[in-house]
């Protein structure tokens, strides 16, 4: 399913000399016996997307082909146990709007109406999606490789690759039983075979194969004497989906305790096809009892089959389709255990990016990169079977699961620990979100809760004294050599600094000018830039530098992230606390904002650049990671007399939304422009050449059809997410991208895209945050120091 919805979308974009090559015949994989459901409901923004996608493509693909594609336009209803399930329908329900599916979260006694044959005793509400169903998968692959051939598409099937190999000139040489073919890009779509085909050209892809088991019963009475059917119901409280198929019912629990599709080393046979496990009824019994208790007409229907077949599970669950880390042009499509349904959406958005460069969409919970060499196997193991016994139960914001923690460490963790850091995970590392001073843990859920008072306690330390934060996570590069200069200032649209130790925020975009990356450079020397960049970006930012270089250039990079630690010291008396520990002249004159020096502090040498995303006066010191923790001694000790107070990422974002920072991966995607994000102040036109350089242009002067602002809100108990839909009236004007409640002005804030024409300062709009409207206001400048006397002081 992902590779034919691939080779249908890549011939769409105009190529149309593209191979896919299948061991066996299509569909034989996990495809043919997957259930079909294709959901609208996700909880994620951009696989929503592509959720969505697939299901307008879907029904139309009969008509389109000739090819039967079993589609069902039944609909569907998700159950609600709880209140906080009920607060993420509303989210969901939400971002629904901007995306184009239909949903409604709905009451106990509409779910009752929506499936007539729940009982539904404990349900708090249900979300109703009304654009989706189920399909015959392997009908609907082979409609969509009609299609494609139709395009110009080759399939050639009964041809097994059995190797892929790196040609001296950059090509791909793809070794089939068949014969050789030599290709510019390759793509993985091998299914449960996809970490063997990676192994071939060294690439570790982190997935498990589980396995997944629905049941069919022989034909229900009520349903064969309905017209109507019945919706596909996701029930949590039962762990499971049930559906009709034709006039049974067929039901799937995610059970705990899942089992892998084949334990041990080897994996799949090569020449299995079709393959599906005996039924193992004993542990998914509990689940299935419930789903009887549920669904009472389901209560003594027996069971005619039982299908159990091997499921792939991601440390996240979101699937692998982009570029693979380190080597150019082999794509992964898959490692994903809802297939089907993205079999379409990920291909047209996988397409985008292989032929453009980038996707309309942000596939950045969907590219292969976001994990990096911490995802081993005994962590992917963990986590992937975390995420099936979770397929039913909502992780609520601030909810931390533990498998496969903690992956990436540095010194300071068990000390932070031992202080009350309540630490988050992001690409492995354990990165504290807040400091839990009197042992409390948070009451999880979309809204403000025990935690809000704290963070505002953290809040208020960095504005009126000094706070110190571990940040380690960031990745961290050295581009070294007599071309890093040219070659920085070719890839960014920003000036790189021209003299040692200044500092530079610049960007990355893509030949259609939208958002690469972001980093902040620092210049140690004429040949010697300090690069800084998102965690999140390791792999993705290495991959940038390292390709976009040209052969003839000087030009070295080295991945330092893992060797230097870094701790952020920030608020008022920052300066007054640092002095104590260092020689150097800390002031204004000697050491300016956006500048970088190798200073001594309690005789470490310490890299100290003066710049933070908080806007308050303050440094972030960097240092190799084995003098991390005696620095963070050594400043702890010097500050106590000063307030000095630890303070994690959720104030962070507080504190930078009061500066209207805005934060690469919600503002700043490759879905938007320098132009679009009011960044023009970080675009060097004047300069011969950068990546993107024509299209921004053209963008500038054409103006987009979207605009970022950045606005307060009226006061809610819930802070804005990102997905929120934006109103005029009645009218859909845009969408929210993230937010938080500025403790140290009283507000919520908020970032939007909207239409330019609605974007003017003070212009008021609604936003509907959990099903509420709530008014909002654009500001014209950050609400917080709007000019940067702090920061600068
Ligand atoms: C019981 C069950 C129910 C499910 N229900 C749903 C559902 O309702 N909705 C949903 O969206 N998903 C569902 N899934 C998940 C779904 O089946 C998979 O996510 C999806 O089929 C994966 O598609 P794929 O194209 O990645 O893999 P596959 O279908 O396995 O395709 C990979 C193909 O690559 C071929 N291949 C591998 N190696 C080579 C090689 N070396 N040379 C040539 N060819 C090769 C294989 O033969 C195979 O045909 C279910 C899964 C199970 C187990």
């Amino acid at each position: 399913m992902m590779g034919v919805g691939l080779l249908y979308h890549l011939a769409l974009e105009g190529w149309d000399d593209c191979i896919l090559v299948e061991k066996a015949e299509l569909a034989s994989g996990s495809t043919w016996h997957a259930a079909g459901q294709c959901p609208s409901f996700i909880g994620n923004f951009s696989i929503a997307q592509v959720h969505h996608y697939g299901n307008t493509l879907y029904p139309r693909l009969e008509e389109m082909t000739g090819q039967a594609t079993g589609w069902h336009g039944c609909g569907g209803i998700r159950l609600a146990a709880t209140k906080e399930e009920l607060d993420w329908f509303r989210y969901v329900e939400g971002f629904s709007r901007n995306i184009g599916f239909r949903m409604q979260v709905v009451s106990p006694e509409e779910c009752q109406r929506i499936n007539p044959f729940i009982d539904a005793t404990g349900v708090v509400g249900g979300a109703w999606t009304l654009d989706d169903g189920h399909v015959d998968p392997s009908g609907c692959c082979k409609a969509m490789a009609i299609a494609a051939r139709r395009l110009g598409a080759t399939i050639i099937e009964g041809n097994r690759v059995t190797d892929i190999r790196l040609r001296p000139t950059g090509e791909w040489e793809v070794v089939t039983e068949q014969g050789n073919i030599v290709c510019e890009h390759v793509v993985n779509a091998g299914g449960c075979y996809a970490d063997r085909i990676g192994a071939w050209v060294g690439v570790h892809i982190p997935y498990i194969n589980l396995r997944h088991q629905y049941l069919v019963t022989e034909p229900i009475d009520e349903f064969v004497e309905r017209e109507e059917e019945m919706p596909v119901t996701r029930d949590s409280s039962c762990s499971a989906y049930y559906r009709q198929e034709q006039k049974s019912a067929l039901i799937g629990p995610y059970e705990t305790g899942s089992r892998e599709a084949w334990p041990g080393e080897g994996g799949q046979d090569w020449n299995a096809t079709h393959e599906l496990f005996p039924a193992e009824m004993d542990p998914i019994m509990p689940w299935l009892d419930k789903v009887r208790k549920r669904v009472p007409i389901l209560a003594d229907a027996e069971v005619e089959r039982v299908v159990n077949g091997a499921i792939a599970h991601t440390p996240d669950d979101n699937p692998l389709v982009g570029p693979a880390p380190g080597v150019r042009n082999f794509w992964l499509c898959g490692a994903t255990s809802l297939g089907i349904a993205q079999g379409a959406g990920s291909g047209k958005y996988l397409a985008q990016w292989m032929v453009h460069g980038a996707s309309e969409i942000n596939m950045a919970s969907m590219d292969p990169r976001r994990f990096g060499s911490y995802a081993d196997k005994a962590y992917t193991s963990a986590k992937g079977h975390e995420t099936y016994a979770n397929m039913y139960v909502l992780q609520l914001p601030g909810d931390e699961r533990p498998a496969g923690r903690p992956a990436r460490t540095t010194p300071l963790y068990e000390k932070l620990k031992a202080k009350g850091a309540v630490h988050t995970e992001v690409f492995g590392w354990e990165r504290p979100s807040w400091f839990s001073l009197d042992g409390r843990e948070a009451e999880c859920g979309f809204r403000h809760n025990n935690v809000f008072e704290v963070v505002a306690e953290e809040c208020r330390a960095v504005r009126e004294r000094v706070g110190v934060l571990e940040l380690s996570s960031f990745s961290k590069y050295e581009v070294q050599g007599a071309d890093a200069e040219t070659f920085l200032d070719r890839v960014c649209a920003n000036k790189v600094p021209i003299r040692d130790g200044r500092i530079v925020l610049a960007h990355f975009l893509t030949g259609r000018g939208r958002i690469e990356s972001e980093f902040t450079i620092t210049r140690l020397a004429h040949d010697h830039f300090y690069l800084l960049s998102a965690a999140v970006s390791e792999l993705r930012d290495f991959d940038l530098l390292t390709q976009g270089m040209l052969e003839t250039e000087n030009v070295t990079v080295a991945n330092i992230t893992d060797e230097w630690g870094v701790l952020v010291l920030a608020g008022p008396r920052s300066r007054e606390l640092l002095a104590s520990l260092t020689p150097a002249d800390l002031s204004n004159e000697h050491f300016r904002w956006l500048s970088a020096q190798t200073i001594e502090v309690a005789g470490i040498d310490v890299r100290a650049l003066r710049v933070n995303y908080v806007g308050e006066l303050g440094w972030e010191l960097h240092v190799p990671m084995n003098q991390l923790e005696p620095l963070y001694d050594a400043i702890w000790s010097a500050g106590e007399s000063l307030g000095i107070a630890d303070f994690g990422v959720d104030a962070v974002n507080s504190l930078r939304m009061e500066k209207a920072y805005r934060a690469y991966g919600t503002e700043l995607t490759t879905e938007i422009t320098m132009v679009d994000a009011d960044m023009e102040r970080f675009v060097k036109f004047e300069k011969e050449h950068f990546v993107g350089k024509e299209a921004l242009l053209t963008r500038k002067e054409e103006g987009g059809d979207l605009r970022l602002i950045y606005a307060q809100m009226a006061s809610s108990d819930s802070d804005i997410r990102g997905g929120e839909p934006v109103f005029d009236g009645e009218s859909l004007i845009g969408v929210t991208t993230s937010g938080a409640y500025g403790h140290a002005v009283g507000k919520q804030l908020l970032f939007a895209y909207v239409k330019p024409e609605k974007s003017a300062p003070y212009s008021t709009f609604d936003v509907e945050v959990l099903s509420e409207r709530y008014q909002a206001e654009v500001l014209p400048e950050p609400i917080f120091d709007p000019e940067n006397e702090r920061p600068r002081s």
